[in-house]
């Protein structure tokens, strides 16, 4: 199935049948399943199609997804920097996955401003900014996953689509569709869930990795936050949990260990705004969940530096805790009538 603009796939598939050779793919900072399994199965099909391809990640990715064999073809770059330069200056084309703004780069954005690669973007977020020579991009998708799949699908490249790939993908699509529970009503995605499994992906592995392969420490915390930290607002169909610094280490908290949280309240019958705010060294990160119309890309664009899809966004802000959530909770009234649509 050709959904691409015909001549961008035809320009990219030349590219790779020519002059290319040295491959860099780089998702988002803060990787999660969709970054990560939607890289690692792109790399995959490069490398059996017999390009040379490395995954770069701005910073370190849970560990939960080491399953897909990210260990052994991932870099870090805030672990080992000088090599993901030579990497990238011997590149001849950059894979984007999983974003749409270059500030998602993290300490990758200043040194990649200054290279001038060929840059491919495959994404599933709206309103894309950043300036790619060759754009795929689709925000009625599950995932990037599923946009991955559909991108070897038109360069003819599912020959080289075998066990390890399809189940990075269909880590992917599992991951940012909650197990097919959001943006998973579209056909063609059982589709290609359907042909990954035929390919040896294996779901039930999948979910293991995904949601059983918790840390004790980890189930206490989630524990924690639903009856000690959840403040629910009612009259604006809003919930808020947020943790400190201090918090986090009572609780030896990992990265990925509160994936997820920001969505539980959205289970409180009449809640359709959930956020989640976690204290950083130098900075607060926030997550935001919604059910129905309410924009929550739209509200973080507009007051917490981020953006992201409608029901599922995120930003960051440079305030104390307490100020940040006095910030949260005083804008609650100004969207009260968005809110109450729902
Ligand atoms: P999460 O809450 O899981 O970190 O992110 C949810 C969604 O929002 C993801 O699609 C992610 O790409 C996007 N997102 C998260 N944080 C940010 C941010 O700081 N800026 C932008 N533009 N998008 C974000
Ligand atoms: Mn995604």
């Amino acid at each position: 199935m050709k959904r691409f603009d015909e001549n961008t796939t035809e320009k990219v598939k030349e590219l790779l049948g020519s002059e290319v050779k040295n491959i860099v793919i780089i998702p988002h900072v803060n990787p999660d399943g969709d970054a990560i399994g939607s890289s690692l199965g792109l790399n995959d099909v490069l490398r059996n199609a017999g390009f040379t391809s490395v995954v770069i990640v701005p910073n370190d990715f849970p560990t939960y997804l080491n399953c897909l064999g990210g260990e052994e073809t991932t870099l870090i770059y805030e672990q080992c920097t000088w090599l993901c330069h030579q990497l990238i200056n011997q590149a001849d084309i950059l894979f984007f996955l999983d974003f749409n703004d270059v500030k998602r780069l993290g300490k990758l954005e200043t040194y990649l401003k200054e290279c001038n690669k060929p840059i491919v973007l495959i994404d599933h977020h709206p309103d894309p900014q950043i300036k790619a020579d060759y754009m795929f991009s689709d925000t009625d998708v599950s995932s990037t996953a599923e946009l991955v799949y559909d991108f070897i699908e038109s360069l003819e490249m599912l020959d080289h689509l075998v066990k390890n790939g399809a189940n990075a993908l269909l880590t992917g699509i599992i991951a940012d569709t909650g197990s097919f529970n959001h943006n998973a009503s579209r056909p063609n995605m059982y589709r290609i869930v359907g042909d990954l499994i035929n390919r040896g992906a294996d779901k039930e592995k999948i979910n293991e990795s995904l949601y059983n392969n918790f840390s004790e420490k980890r189930m206490r915390l989630l524990g924690y936050c639903l009856s000690e930290k959840m403040e629910i607002y009612q009259q604006y169909k809003t919930a808020l949990i947020w943790l400190s610094a201090e918090e986090l280490k009572r609780f030896d908290f990992h990265p990925g260990d509160t994936e997820g949280f920001v969505n539980y309240p959205l289970s409180v019958k009449g809640i359709v705004f959930t956020a989640f705010f976690i204290e950083k060294y130098d900075h607060i990160k926030i997550s935001f969940r919604s059910k129905g119309s309410f924009s929550t890309n739209e509200f973080s664009g507009a007051h917490f530096n981020g953006g992201g899809h409608r029901n599922a966004s995120g930003g960051e802000i440079k305030l104390p805790m307490q100020e940040a959530l006095l910030l949260f909770r005083s804008l609650l009234p100004k969207y009260s009538e968005l809110l109450e649509k729902d």
